[in-house]
């Protein structure tokens, strides 16, 4: 199994900036539904990285107070650093210099807003009630769970608690997330979490609502390798009007279908889905928010992208292309699904795998010339049951971990003996 992969440590202004090892972070959140305001408080436990230097974490809201191991720090010493990815790729970097492998607590506490990040979604305050959905995305940089949580990147698993609270006057509201680890108050305004500790920042769903615009059906289903069954919670925003019977139906189809193809599934024993208006999808572990169009892929995104994670937000293409072939639909794909299409080597170059290792975002070529890439892998390895064999081989040597372009690229050439290494180089890297 491929190890998580931490950026290597980068000069800054002349301080070396070093990621570090979170080991759990503890969170409160307050949604004052009287003013509409929300303020959170964090703890980061973390150790510093394997070369003395400035941590880097990411916080997309605007620090108030700031405590490193019990003394106080100016809310000013925790900014925001360009350290040589792409324009919005910045990371908080501490301004204080740390021992290679300390254990440290940072806390942290801000307001919390609309995130600064590219797409990044308000909190949607109503009369007597409240919106709120992590809304995270592959696409743009820190759009996972630093726009709300003090957060490190992809690689760095932890453990996350959050307590969430509703004050003033307002409705019963319902929580949704991915975890067993849930306990409610009575009166639907006060939650408190913990998500399990394998976890990263692209993990954590969270969607918080009145409980009068949210409608949860619960089933199971048996699926193979595993003695239980799966709980599946398919729950609607009544916003749409969509067949929750008929989702849950196609949920429940495709979690035997996929643990049979591809392999087993390695999240915890519920299956989560909310069905929204918005067009878009996006996927967790073990769980997605999606429309009804978009649920398949984001069901199969359990397998590949959360069930195997990519170890830098940089291997992310590989997911998107691979599941938009695997998934597609003529009517929103350029290609079929599983479709077979000889690439030669004499196309333009595509960049999917940016170059930075602190890069954070996954190209959006990778759902049109990625999946092209995999149409001629398909192809190359002589047809699309082949291509699906060997995938479904990868998935299995790397259940619940992370991996790496290189490690597929290493994957495909032992499965099919067959060098791709020419076609990572043009397709995947961008090199003509
Ligand atoms: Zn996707």
């Amino acid at each position: 199994m491929t190890q998580p992969v931490a950026p290597p440590p980068v000069v800054v202004d002349g301080r070396r900036v070093v990621p570090p090892d979170v080991e759990r972070i503890d969170a409160a959140l307050r949604f004052d539904l009287d003013t509409r305001e929300a303020v959170a408080k964090a703890t980061v436990h973390f150790t510093a990285g394997g070369q003395d230097g400035h941590p880097a974490l990411d916080l997309r809201q605007p620090v108030e107070w700031l405590r490193l191991d019990g003394t106080s720090l100016d809310p000013s010493a925790l900014p925001s650093r360009d350290l040589g990815a792409e324009p919005g790729a910045e990371m908080r970097v501490l301004d204080v210099s740390l021992e290679a492998g300390s254990p440290h607590r940072l806390e942290i506490g801000y307001r919390l807003e609309k995130p600064t990040a590219a797409g990044a979604e308000d909190i949607g305050w109503q009369d007597e009630g409240v919106r709120f959905d992590l809304w995270m995305s592959d696409l743009r940089p820190g759009r996972y769970l630093e726009m709300w949580v003090p957060a490190p990147l992809v690689h760095d698993r932890f453990a996350l608690s959050l307590a969430v609270e509703l004050l003033g006057k307002g409705r019963p509201h319902t929580l949704i997330a991915n975890t067993g680890g849930v306990d409610a108050a009575r009166g639907g305004k006060k939650w408190s979490l913990r998500y399990p500790a394998h976890f990263t920042s692209l993990s954590p769903m969270l969607i918080l609502a009145p409980s009068d615009q949210i409608e949860v059906r619960r089933s199971a289903v048996v699926i193979p390798d595993r003695e239980r069954s799966l709980g599946v919670v398919c729950a609607r925003s009544t916003d749409i009007d969509v067949d929750l019977e008929a989702c849950a139906a196609d949920l429940r189809a495709w979690l035997v279908y996929l643990s049979s193809r591809y392999g087993p599934w390695t999240h915890g024993d519920t299956f989560w889905a909310l069905l929204w208006a918005p067009e878009r999808g996006m996927e967790y572990d073990g769980a997605t928010t999606s429309s009804v169009k978009a649920l398949e892929h984001e069901v199969f995104h359990s397998w590949f992208g959360r069930g195997v994670k990519p170890a830098r937000a940089a291997d992310g293409w590989i997911d998107e292309a691979w599941t938009t072939w695997a998934t597609s639909t003529r009517s929103s794909d350029r290609l079929g699904r599983f479709e077979t299409v000889e690439l030669g080597l004499d196309e333009p170059p595509v960049e999917l795998y940016p170059p930075s290792a602190w890069s954070r975002h996954t190209p959006l070529a990778a759902y049109t010339e990625g999946a092209r890439l995999f149409a001629g892998l398909a192809a190359l390895l002589g047809g699309p049951e082949r291509l699906r064999a060997a995938m479904a081989d990868w998935y299995r040597v790397n259940l619940g971990g992370f991996v790496t372009t290189n490690g597929l690229a290493a994957h495909l050439a032992a499965w099919s003996g067959i060098d791709i290494g020419p076609w990572w180089a043009r397709y995947v890297h961008g090199r003509g």
